[in-house]
This record gives C-alpha cells, structure tokens and sequence, in this order.
C-alpha cells in the first residue's frame, strides 16, 4: 500500500517494493490508495477558511501556501497513481490557473467513489461509461446555467479576480490587488473581431521585498531592476529615443591569445588611443542619430560609459534577454548586434526614462511606450516568502481574468454550481439502466465534495450545511452556495462570489480524464531501465 512517509526531502509518497509487481484489483486499489492521499493533502486547504501549508525542503527553505499545484509540485511523490493526480494539478494550473485544489480533492474522491462500487463488483469499464457520460452531462448544466458577461466589464472582471484571491494569502488585500490585476490586463488586451485575446507574456512582473502588499503598483511600461550604469549620467531622458543592443559595447578582443611587442611608450599610448577612438566612433553614431537611451543586453566598457555620459546618454547593462524582448515589443525598437547597423527607424520611443528608489536599489522605468501593450506589476511586500505567494495568488488571479475574457461566461462560486449539477445528475441518472446509473449517481456525490469541504473548512457542519443548500437550490434559487466568511449559505451571485466557467470546466475534464485514467490500470509492472 501506498503511504506517506518522512523522506529526506521532506514527506514522501513512497510505494512499497511489492507493489511494484500488481495485478487486477490490489494494482486498483493500490493506485486508488495512492490518489486518495495526495487527496487528503491538500483537501484542508479548499475554499476562503482553507488553511496554508508550510513545506520545509531539505535545505530549510520554507515556502508557505495555499496553492494546491505549489503544494503537489514541492512534495516529492513517487507513486505512479499519485503522480498522475498531481498531473491533474500541473494541467489545470497551465491551462486556466486556477481549480488546482478542487480538480485534485474531486479527482481524489472519484476514484474513493469508484471504489465503492469496485467493491461491490461493478466493473471498472462500466464506472468509467459512467463517469465520462456524467461528465458530458455535468459540462452541459454548466452551460446552462452560466451568466454572459461582456468581456470588457470592469465590475465583473474585478469581481471575479477577488474571488480568487479569497482563499489565498492576499484576500485581505484583494480590494487593491485585484483592480491592479483588471488594470494590468485591460491595458494589454487585444481585439480580433469581437473576441478579445490576452497575452500575459505582455505582463512583467517584478518583486521587491520591503514595504507592503499595498504598496504593489502597476507600471504602464517595462521596469528594469539595473541602474543607471555611470554615475556621470542624466536620471531621466523626457522623449527617449532607445537604442536596443545585444552585444557588448565594448572592442572585440580576439578569440587567439596574441602578443604585442613594444619596443617605445608612444606606442602604448597610439595602443590605447587607437581603443579609445574607435569606443567614440561608437558612441558618435549613437548620438548622431539621435539617441538618447542606451539599453544593452551585455556589458558597457567604461571609456564607453565616460563617452556615453558626456553626449548625454543614459545607459543600462546587463539587461536580460526577456527583457530585452518585452521592451522591443513596447518601444517599436529592434534589438541589433551590431552599432553600425543602427539606423533611426531602430530606435525605439518613450516618452519617459528615469531612474526610481526602491527600497535600497535604484531601477530604472521605461513608461508612456509607443506601443502601450507592456506593463510590469511591482509586487511588494513584508518578505521573501510574502511576495512570493503573492506573486503566485497574482498569476493565479491573472489567469481567471484572462479566460473570462476569451469566454466570458461566469458562475457563482462557493459549491453552488457543483451542488446543483450533482442534483441534476441524480435525477438525469434515471434515465440509465443497472450499474451505469450507480456511477453516474457516484458521480454527483463526488461533485458535492466541494460545497461539502467547503464548508468543513469553514469549520460549519457539513451534513446539515449540504441538507439546506440542496433545499434552497431544489426551491429555485441555484445560486445558493457556501458563504465561508460568514458560515452561512447564501446566494453567491449577490455576495459577488464568481469564477470562469473555463476554470469550472477545466476542473470536470482534468479530474475525470485522470480518475478514469487510473481506473483502466489493472497491472502495475516494474519496468527496467527508464527514460534516457
Ligand atoms: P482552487 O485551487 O481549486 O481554486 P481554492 O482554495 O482557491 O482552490 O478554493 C476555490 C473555491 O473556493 C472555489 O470553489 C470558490 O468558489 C470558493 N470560494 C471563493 N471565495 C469564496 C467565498 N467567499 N465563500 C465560499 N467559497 C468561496
């Protein structure tokens, strides 16, 4: 059996050797074993009053969160079955960002489900039928019961960025933080027809611990965490003219280790001026044509930066290649390698360059781009550990804003949509015969895993809790949910608790296709040798 044990890395999810060699219904159970307790994992930190996790590595580095994908990509698993939920975490995360807890615990309890049922010897082919035409069914209600929105509604679009910073470390910042994310995305979004599309590559985001989470801003531009290279530099170029360079400015020196023989001083001093001249024929060509900012991928020699400084140029090294890219993107500059290259249609344009303190570093801001569709997120906060959660809950609230953009159709959150598909499915369950029917009504109880540890997580009673729900929702109000704040059930939509249907759906697919995965094992064979 599978099981979590103290590992040097911190707990591990360890298969005994013997299990290595199953067959028929000890591999199932095996892998069902293994899913349920990467299930139980996270399961504690579901909903607004789930709780956060603090993983210690085997250096002592903590990372505390309430992220399930952070959480089952930190843990070191080993078991197949267990491996593969924490797939489902990875998919969801990548493809809509947020659900990685929910798609995990209703996973984990499909397969408790099916168990059941494999115990009362319905076949595994059959759960799967079930389970798959549940899922169709479950898509289908959600549709349904869905609410259009317009893509570029600010209201909703914050509404449902601070629905997803509920349960994460910044809820209590989630008034600021989330118009900063609505912000950061209306100003990158594009139109082709009547869709919208959003790239969040056009989204930089810089941290700096220090100050607090309400001292994160946006920047309607590209920030560099570089300072000005020279100290004899202006600080701020109004109407920048960027030259965008990814070779060093520096003079080349050869690949051959070679040897000049002096013979007379003045021929030393000719060595150096010979260096220095062709340094300021360089820098010449930058100011003839007009530039004022210098950005470069590589480094600046210093007669090159004594030169710069003196035609008035500000200049940045060291600048990463990403970077280097976002800010091609947002000045209309091209990135060249060569100076004699550069002409004037290169140069990128801003109206404004300079360089800002933050906290003890001095970085500097490229804003009003020609091409607006670039801005950094400076992320702030008490720590280390801090922004880098936030930085997490942030990306995760990005996403939901995103994919209610490109589908914008949302429902309420707090189990109300689970609660009332699992309903439906019960009664659609009818309409089967014998075993199928079983697994479709697993199915539907599998979806009240939700609401239900939702709930328990808040610390309410779930079996009364899901009892008042299910009455309120049977009375027509399909809104209703679990208002984890206040303990109570309410009409979620009022209370403005609201997701993507994506990320809803995401959570059926995701979960299903890998309960369903595991279910179709019946052999587990230790295989030598491995990838490579
Ligand atoms: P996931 O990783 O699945 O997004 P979370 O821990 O973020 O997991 O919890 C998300 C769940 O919490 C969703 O079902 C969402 O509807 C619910 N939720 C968010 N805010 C509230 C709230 N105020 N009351 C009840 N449930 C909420």
């Amino acid at each position: 059996m599978a099981s979590i044990q103290q590992g040097p890395n911190g707990p591990v999810l360890v298969l005994k050797e013997s299990a290595l060699q199953q067959k028929g219904k000890d591999a199932q159970q095996n892998n069902i074993a293994a899913a349920k307790l990467v299930t139980e994992l996270v399961k504690s930190s579901l909903g607004p009053r789930g709780l956060d996790k603090m993983l210690v590595d085997s250096l002592g580095d903590v990372t505390i969160t309430n992220d399930g994908a952070t959480i089952l990509k930190e843990i070191d698993v080993q078991h197949p079955a267990a491996k593969m939920m924490v797939e489902i975490s990875k998919t969801v995360d990548n493809e809509v960002g947020d659900g990685t807890t929910s798609s995990v615990v209703f996973g984990g309890t499909l397969l408790a489900k099916a168990e059941d049922l494999l115990k009362k010897d319905v076949h595994s082919s059959t759960i799967i039928d079930g389970y798959q035409a549940a899922a169709e069914k479950t898509l289908e209600i959600y549709s349904e019961l869905s609410k259009k929105i317009k893509p570029d509604d600010k209201e909703s679009l914050i509404k449902i960025a601070t629905t997803s910073m509920q349960s994460k470390l910044i809820s209590e910042d989630s008034d600021t933080l989330s118009k900063i994310v609505v912000d950061a995305i209306l100003s990158i979004v594009t139109k082709k027809g009547e869709d919208y599309f959003v790239d969040l590559e056009n989204i930089k985001v810089e941290k700096k611990s220090g100050g607090s989470i309400q001292d994160t801003q946006i920047v309607k531009g590209i920030v560099l965490d570089k300072e000005i290279v020279h100290s004899g530099m202006p600080t701020k170029i109004d109407k920048a003219n960027i030259a965008l360079l990814n070779s060093a400015l520096e003079i080349e020196k050869t690949e051959m280790s070679s040897e000049i023989r002096i013979s007379d001083p003045t021929q030393m001093q000719m060595f150096l001026e010979e260096e220095n001249r062709m340094l300021k024929t360089m820098v010449d060509k930058l100011h003839d044509i007009g530039v004022n900012v210098l950005i470069c991928q590589k480094g600046i020699d210093d007669i090159a930066q004594h030169y710069l400084a003196k035609n008035g140029i500000l200049a940045v090294r060291r600048v990463k290649e990403s970077d280097m890219i976002k800010l091609s993107k947002a000045t209309g500059g091209r990135v060249i390698s060569n100076i004699d290259d550069l002409s004037e249609k290169d140069l990128g344009s801003a109206n404004l360059v300079h360089q800002k303190k933050v906290e003890s570093d001095k970085w500097v801001f490229i804003e009003g781009c020609k091409h607006p569709q670039s801005v950094t997120m400076l992320i702030r906060g008490g720590s280390q550990r801090v922004i880098d959660e936030v930085d997490r809950s942030i990306h995760d609230s990005l996403m939901v804003v995103k994919d209610v953009i490109e589908k914008p159709e949302i429902v309420a959150g707090g189990g109300a949509p689970e609660s009332f598909a699992a309903s439906q499915l019960k009664d659609w369950a009818d309409n089967f015969d014998g075993r199928e029917q079983l697994a479709i009504k697993k199915y539907a109880e599998a979806l009240e895993v939700i609401p239900l540890t939702i709930a328990e997580n808040a610390g309410m009673d779930p079996i009364d809790t899901m009892a008042n729900l299910r009455a309120k929702q049977n009375q027509g109000r399909k809104w209703t949910g679990i208002d984890a704040k206040n303990t109570k059930i309410a009409d979620m939509l009022s209370i403005d608790v609201v997701e993507p249907i994506a990320v809803k759906e995401q959570i059926i697919k995701s979960a299903t296709e890998a309960a369903c995965m595991i279910l179709r094992i019946d052999d587990v064979i230790a295989v030598s040798g491995g990838p490579g």
